[in-house]
């Protein structure tokens, strides 16, 4: 089924793109949660972490590499950020689309509700 990430990669949507290659796309979340609120995705549509498998390993691995390099261009990345990835109804998931939430810019506390 195709999820609101999949329109955002095809350009269906409109996003404000801070990252692309071959196998990731990262974009401002619309509703950020932080002064930076980066969403990092796979293009491949994998629906929840629970849906990965070994072959996903290298892929998915890209994200929190994607993430560091991105906090080191926005200048945050010594003060620190945080990064998240949601599982379903109880993890708060809402697009079945995994995705790494970068966020940054200001001291976050933990833990989170
Ligand atoms: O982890 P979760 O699935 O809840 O994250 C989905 C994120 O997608 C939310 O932070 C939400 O603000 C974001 N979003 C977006 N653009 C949309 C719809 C949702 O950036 N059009």
């Amino acid at each position: 089924m195709s999820t609101l990430f999949d329109k955002i990669i095809a350009r269906e949507v409109p996003a404000e793109i801070v990252y692309e290659d071959d196998q990731v796309l990262a974009f401002n979340d619309i509703n950020p949660q932080a002064p930076t609120h980066v969403l990092i995705i796979p293009k491949k549509p994998i629906a929840t972490l629970n849906d990965l498998s070994e072959e996903d390993a290298a892929l998915v691995g890209r994200l929190p590499l994607v993430a560091a390099r991105l906090a080191k261009q926005l200048g945050f990345a010594e003060e620190g950020y945080r990064v998240v990835m949601n599982c379903n109804e109880y993890g708060g998931q809402s697009v079945y689309h995994i995705h790494m939430h970068l966020l940054g810019g200001r001291r976050l506390n933990w833990p989170p509700g």
